[in-house]
């Protein structure tokens, strides 16, 4: 039914394709550990895939070193899909499948001669290894999820057929034509699961880049909270939805107190660590639907979902007194500061987000000119 040559050609052709597919997103992308892992993965199984089909080369070389390079093909694969999940493969794990790859169909080359035995164990043991990269796909839970099914249902589809065949060889045993036909089926199912994988991973990668990407255009280096351009889009959402919810919203501008003292007296990067640990003080003290934005020098906006100004009053004040027992640790200095907060609110002035933080701001002007260090709602 299928003829071995032509798919051989084809399965090479492919693999050269894909490979190529991954180094060229490799290099797209950026440095990217996980698609260099793919690609040489790729190209160490495919190695191996060539040595397979050779006729006329000694039996160690087509039947052992051919399964030995296309365990390491996809050992290297694992470990790129581990390191993109967040885990490891140890170089040890990644040599004990390499060298296993070597000694089952060794065994059952010169121990106990079986093509049917070096076929079973050799496709069990494939078969163990794309399961394994499967489970790892399964295990990411970010917003590459979506992506990661392409590549996931390729590796299902090539453990499912090595099983398959397997199973089907244990059954049938060592008819040299059914072996063909099985060997050749199996060579017609790899290419296409091979073009899942590599699109799957792309997608994963170049997904996962735009996130990042996406994330640093909204955020804030210094501090980590989000900067302007997330105000002006994620607020309005925030604004909207509560409109909509019929839910109140208040805002709270917050300003360091004298910080250009701070600056003066103890440096820029002492400066730049009270931001930090501000930055971090409000995140840990606010909600999570609530927005934490960097809107100036050293003044934060604060968009609280769901209070209105009496409860508002009430988170600001306890954000204003853990300000005033934080003790700054510098490397010769220990530092205190204080914080005035402007505080509105939509009962006050709608949900309309420029109106808000109008009055924010002429709060945070009255709190200045009272005496600094407290809270004020206007
Ligand atoms: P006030 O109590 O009235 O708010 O006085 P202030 O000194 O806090 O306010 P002012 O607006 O006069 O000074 C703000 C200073 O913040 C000036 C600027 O050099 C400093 N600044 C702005 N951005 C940064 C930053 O990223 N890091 C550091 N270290 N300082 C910054
Ligand atoms: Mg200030
Ligand atoms: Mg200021």
């Amino acid at each position: 039914m299928f003829h071995e040559q032509t798919l051989l050609l084809v399965e090479v052709c492919f693999t050269l394709l894909t490979t190529a597919l991954l180094v060229a997103a490799a290099l797209g992308v950026g440095k990217q550990a996980e698609l260099r892992l793919w690609a040489l993965g790729n190209v160490v199984a495919c190695l191996g895939l060539a040595l397979g089909v050779q006729s006329g080369v000694p039996t160690f070389i087509h039947a052992v070193l051919s399964y030995g390079f296309m365990g390491l093909g996809q050992a290297l694969v694992l470990r790129g899909l581990r390191l993109y999940a967040g885990q490891d493969l140890s170089l040890k794990s990644l040599v004990a499948i390499a060298a296993a790859s070597l000694l089952l169909p060794a065994y059952f080359t010169w121990v106990e001669p079986s093509l049917t035995g070096r076929l079973v164990a050799s496709g069990l043991g494939f078969a163990a290894l794309d399961l394994a990269c499967l489970v790892t796909l399964l295990r990411v839970r970010d917003r590459t999820r979506a992506m990661m099914w392409v590549a996931a249902t390729g590796f299902g589809v090539l453990s499912a057929a090595l099983i398959l065949r397997a199973l089907w060889l244990l059954l049938h045993g060592d008819a040299p034509a059914d072996q063909e036909l099985v060997a050749n089926g199996t060579l017609f199912i790899i290419p296409l699961a091979q073009v899942c994988i590599a699109f799957g991973l792309v997608l994963m990668i170049t997904r996962r880049y735009a996130e990042e990407l996406r994330r640093l255009s909204l955020t804030d280096r210094l501090t980590g909270a989000y900067n302007r351009a997330a105000l002006s889009t994620l607020g309005l959402r925030l604004l909207q939805r509560a409109r909509r919810s019929g839910r109140g919203v208040a805002v709270a501008m917050v300003d360091v107190d004298h910080f250009k003292h701070i600056n003066e007296n103890f440096g820029h990067a002492a400066g730049d660590e009270v931001l930090r640990q501000l930055s971090a003080l409000l995140l840990a003290q606010l909600r999570p639907g609530d927005l934490v934005v960097r809107y100036g020098g050293e003044e934060f906006l604060l968009l609280l979902d769901g209070l209105n100004g009496t409860t508002a009053e009430r988170v600001c004040e306890r954000v204003r007194k853990l300000v005033v027992e934080t003790r700054i640790n510098l490397p010769n200095a220990e530092l205190n500061y204080t914080v005035s907060i402007g505080l509105s609110s939509s009962e006050a002035s709608g949900h309309e987000l420029e109106k808000l933080i109008n009055a924010a701001d002429s709060a945070l002007q009255k709190a200045k000119a009272e005496g600094r260090n407290r809270v004020l709602l206007g």
